[in-house]
């Protein structure tokens, strides 16, 4: 397991399409990083160029470790893939799935039989061995999947939104599983996801795309709490934002006006989450003031959307106990904790 760099990735393909601006990224060894953005921001590009599936134009460079890997094809980079659309050999058992890379590499049966043991226990499908692929579930064929990539002990394991095509309940297994997986063997792992609640689940670090660019790395708690453009601060979780004036430490918007001693002189704009506002308890100050616009009774909670005059309404989660009716006049408080000015 070794840590990777992209040096000046470009990717245009030969159709004229600009798929990837100059990358550069490093991996470092035992890391999980998650790749998210939108589909078509480039997130499967620079997945191929780490795997040697695809040649970065001219001037990039893909490096394992010491090694400049830019012209070794895929078969030569040891490296181990896993797909959306499980790509498994359908006429083949479970087992021969598994050993399908061990046989390329002319490992002995013995060899061979012993790996495949060990990937099967390590993915608790014992059971399945003799099965058929098309008697497998989705969840089930991801675990072959996974078995099938880290046979061959690879250098890194690439997984190219492994969880989209699954159920919303197996995914959560799968992804909790993933993560031990990945954390027990301290693989280096390059996880490609639109899905922001996976990518922050997963990664010691998110690369958070946009039309081929990075548009920002760093650990979960960073991207979520200190974006670094609207960009990003959207795709990641909801944002609500208020447009008005500063006055002094009081920003006057729509709805009434923020109190935030750290408001920086000339914000047009003021940006927090949905848990960092909340209706105002009684007989407390609230500043803002708006009408239910939608209330989503979500069992442990209720999403309520307040209209205060802006073109998008605000956000938050409250306790279910309490009943809002559409139009219901409600008073909001925000914690100036989460505000952010970007
Ligand atoms: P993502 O995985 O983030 O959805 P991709 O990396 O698959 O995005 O694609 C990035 C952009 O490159 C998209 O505009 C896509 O249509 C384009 N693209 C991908 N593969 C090819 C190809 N072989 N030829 C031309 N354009 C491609
Ligand atoms: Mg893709």
């Amino acid at each position: 397991t070794v840590p990777i760099a992209l040096e000046n990735c470009a990717k245009t393909f030969a159709d004229g399409t600009r798929a990837l601006e100059a990358v550069n990224l490093e991996i470092a060894a035992g890391e999980t990083v998650v790749l998210l953005g939108p589909s078509g921001c480039g997130k499967t590009t620079t997945l191929r160029l780490i795997a040697g599936l695809e040649q970065p134009d001219v001037g990039g460079r893909v490096r394992f470790g010491a090694d400049d890997v830019t012209a070794l094809p895929i078969e030569k980079r040891n490296v181990g893939m896993v797909f959306q659309s499980y790509a498994l050999f359908p006429n083949m058992t479970v087992a021969e799935n598994i050993a399908y890379g061990l046989r390329l590499r002319r490992q002995s049966t013995a060899e061979q039989r012993a790996r495949v043991g060990e990937m099967l226990a390590l993915m608790r499908i014992e059971r399945l061995a003799e099965r058929s692929i098309d008697q497998l579930s989705g969840g089930q064929r991801q675990r072959v999947a996974l078995a099938r990539a880290l046979a061959v002990q690879p250098r890194v394991l690439l997984l190219d939104e492994p969880l989209t095509a699954l159920d919303a309940k197996l995914r959560d297994v799968l992804r909790f599983e993933i993560d031990s997986l990945l954390r027990e063997l301290g693989i280096t792992a390059i996880y490609v996801t639109h899905d922001q609640a996976e990518a922050m689940a997963l990664g010691d670090r998110i690369v958070v795309m946009d039309h081929g660019r990075i548009a920002q790395v760093g650990a979960p708690r960073e991207i979520y709490q200190q974006p670094a453009s609207r960009y990003v601060a959207e795709f990641i979780g909801t944002m609500n934002r208020l447009s008005g004036h500063a006055d002094g430490e009081v920003f006057h918007c729509a709805g009434g006006y923020v109190a935030w001693p750290a408001l920086p002189a000339g914000a047009q704009e003021i940006l927090f989450r949905p848990e960092d506002t909340r209706i105002a308890a009684d007989g407390e100050a609230a500043t803002l003031h708006g009408t239910v616009g939608a209330a989503f009774f979500c069992g442990n909670h209720v999403r309520l959307f307040v209209e205060v005059g802006e073109a998008q309404p605000l956000v938050l989660e409250t306790p279910a106990r309490r009943e809002y009716r559409r139009g219901e006049p409600v008073a909001l408080a925000v914690e100036t904790h989460g505000l952010m000015v970007l």
